[in-house]
C-alpha cells in the first residue's frame, strides 16, 4: 500500500467564510460562505473517496471498517453556536449519534476579532447558567480568550464550547455528528428562521465539574522535533515542527497527517508526492519506510489511535 489521498467534503455554512480555498487551497465554488472541509470520514452523512492513484474512488471504510474518527478543516468565520456533545453514554438519548463526540482544535490563523469561548467560568453552577440562558447571555458564563496561531484546545465530551470571528481551525474528532446547541446568537437560516436549539438535552450533556479550558501544554517527544498535544482514550495528536527531514515515528500502525503550515515531501519507497497547507494524508500502518522533507519548513500534526 501507500500513502493515500481523499477528496475533502466541502459544506457551505452559514458562519463559513472564504479561507478554505484562500489560505488551504480547497477547491470552492466562487460564491458563498463554506465552513468545513471534511478530510477523512467514515461518518454515514459523508464517507470519503480516495482522490488519486490506483485506488482512486475506493471509501475509506473500505479500506479501514472500522475507522472512528472524523478530521476537519473548520473556518469560523462569523459565530457557531454555542454547543456541547453529549458523551458515548448518552449520545443515542441526547441526540441519536452512536458514539459521543470528544473533540481537539489546533488554531491556524486568527482575525482580530477571533474568539473562542472554552468551558464555563469558575463558580457558575446549573442554576446561574440556567438563568443566563434565560435571559440571553450565556456567554457570560463562558471562559473567552483571544486564541493564537498554534493554540491547541482540547475539549472532552461535556464541555461547552464556541468559535468565531476568524479563526481557522484543523479540527480531530470522534466520529459523530452529535452537536447540541444552547444558543446561536440571535441569528436566522437561509429560511429567516432560526437553527434549532436542543436546551434541554445540552444541559443534560455539559459536564458542571468542567471548567474554564485553556490552551494544551504539549509535552515534548523524546528524540523527536514533536510534542504530544492530545493522548485520549479516542486519539493521540502530535505536532511537529520540522527543519530537517522526519522520518515517521509511527511504525506499524495507522497515522493521519495534517499540514498545518509551510509545505512538505512526503516519501517512500517508489513514491513521491509534494503537500502544501491544507493537505491531509493518511499513511497505512503498511508503509515502511516514509520520510517528511520539509521544503523548507512545515508544521505537520500526526494522528494515531490509542493502542489497545
Ligand atoms: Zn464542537
Amino acid at each position: 500500500m501507500q500513502p493515500l489521498v481523499f477528496t475533502p467534503f466541502l459544506r457551505p455554512m452559514l458562519w463559513g467564510g472564504r479561507r478554505l480555498a484562500q489560505m488551504l487551497g480547497k477547491p470552492l465554488p466562487p460564491e458563498g460562505t463554506w465552513g468545513e472541509s471534511w478530510e477523512l470520514s467514515a461518518h454515514p452523512l459523508h464517507v470519503s473517496r480516495v482522490a488519486e492513484g490506483p485506488l482512486t474512488g475506493t471509501y475509506l471504510t473500505d479500506l479501514f471498517p472500522h475507522f472512528p474518527l472524523l478530521i476537519k478543516y473548520l473556518d469560523a468565520n462569523d459565530w457557531l453556536s454555542v454547543q456541547v456533545h453529549p458523551d458515548d453514554d448518552k449520545a443515542m438519548s441526547l441526540s441519536g449519534e452512536p458514539l459521543g463526540k470528544t473533540e481537539a482544535w489546533v488554531v491556524l490563523d486568527v482575525e482580530p476579532g477571533g474568539r473562542i469561548f472554552a468551558g464555563i467560568k469558575p463558580g457558575i453552577d446549573r442554576r446561574a447558567f440556567e438563568q443566563a440562558l434565560h435571559d440571553e447571555r450565556v456567554t457570560d458564563c463562558l471562559h473567552v480568550y483571544q486564541p493564537r496561531v498554534g493554540d491547541c484546545l482540547f475539549y472532552p465530551a461535556g464541555t461547552v464550547h464556541a468559535v468565531g470571528g476568524g479563526v481557522l481551525l484543523a479540527e480531530v474528532q470522534q466520529s459523530s455528528d452529535a452537536t447540541l446547541r444552547l444558543y446561536d446568537w440571535e441569528r436566522v437560516g437561509p429560511d429567516g428562521r432560526p437553527r434549532q436549539l436542543h436546551v434541554a438535552e445540552a444541559l443534560a450533556a455539559i459536564d458542571w465539574s468542567r471548567g474554564p479550558v485553556d490552551p494544551v501544554d504539549g509535552t515534548p517527544l523524546p528524540n523527536l522535533p514533536g510534542e504530544r498535544l492530545v493522548q485520549c482514550r479516542y486519539f493521540v495528536m502530535d505536532r511537529f515542527r520540522l527543519k530537517d527531514p522526519l522520518n515517521s515515528p509511527y511504525s506499524d500502525q495507522l497515522s493521519l497527517w495534517m499540514v498545518l503550515h509551510g509545505i512538505a515531501e512526503l516519501t517512500c519507497r517508489g513514491y513521491h508526492h509534494t503537500f502544501t497547507r491544507g493537505s491531509t494524508v493518511v499513511l497505512p500502518a503498511e508503509v515502511a519506510h516514509a520520510v517528511w522533507h520539509p521544503a523548507p519548513s512545515a508544521t505537520l500534526l500526526g494522528i494515531t489511535l490509542p493502542k489497545p
